[in-house]
């Protein structure tokens, strides 16, 4: 327990839980599947932030421009910090001098499953990571099939890349980040929240 709590120092330390609305994450197991989620962020510069279940926290990456369907494309990726399981039902309007202030919404969620490997050797998440070297086959609402990560350095700090991987569920004329804008939880686009925050 107190390891998953190290595990989020980052989170607090960051963050005024008076202030902000976002969870402060006390639980560290989601139901059945392992889960992923992919959120839309404005935080001044808008992002797409990855999200996976990994030993009881969120790995997270923010993705500038958004995940892609297509093979062809590699999107850079930066690992940010973990977040806690009670993130991925995160959707509102962090207040202006908060870390992070801007909307959010759930762009995409589901369950995932770790396909990683290298030969014949099946990989745990946590040896993935370490690697800098994940696959995982993801079943959500706008993306499905095979998706990589893939670190491009050595150092912890180092950029990765997203990626879509050659499957059936791979379309080169699918732009889900454009087509496809609205929240799996309320239907709502990040400039509804926006409009919320005006009215108020
Ligand atoms: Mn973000």
């Amino acid at each position: 327990m107190s390891k998953d709590k190290d595990k989020l120092k980052d989170y607090h330390n960051k963050r005024d839980f008076d202030m902000s609305p976002e969870p402060r994450g006390d639980q560290n197991f989601s139901e059945d599947e392992l889960i992923f989620v992919i959120q839309k962020h404005n935080a001044g510069n808008l992002h797409y932030d990855f999200r996976l279940e990994v030993d009881g926290v969120l790995k997270s990456w923010a993705i500038p421009k958004g995940p892609s369907t297509n093979p062809d494309d590699k999107r850079l990726a930066i690992p940010t910090e973990d977040h806690p399981i009670e993130y991925a039902a995160f959707e509102g309007v962090i207040p202006e001098d908060q870390y992070g202030a801007g909307e959010v919404i759930v762009w995409d969620m589901g369950s995932y499953e770790n396909t990683s490997k290298k030969e014949d050797a099946s990989f745990s998440m946590e040896t993935a990571l370490q690697k800098g070297h994940i696959t995982v086959y993801l079943q959500g609402k706008k993306l499905e099939g095979g998706y990589a990560l893939i670190r491009t350095g050595s150092n912890e700090n180092s950029r990765w890349l997203f990626m879509k991987m050659k499957d059936d569920k791979a379309d080169a004329r699918r732009n889900p980040v454009s087509t496809e804008p609205k929240s799996v939880i309320s239907g709502k686009k990040i400039e509804d929240l926006k409009k919320d925050k005006k009215d108020d």
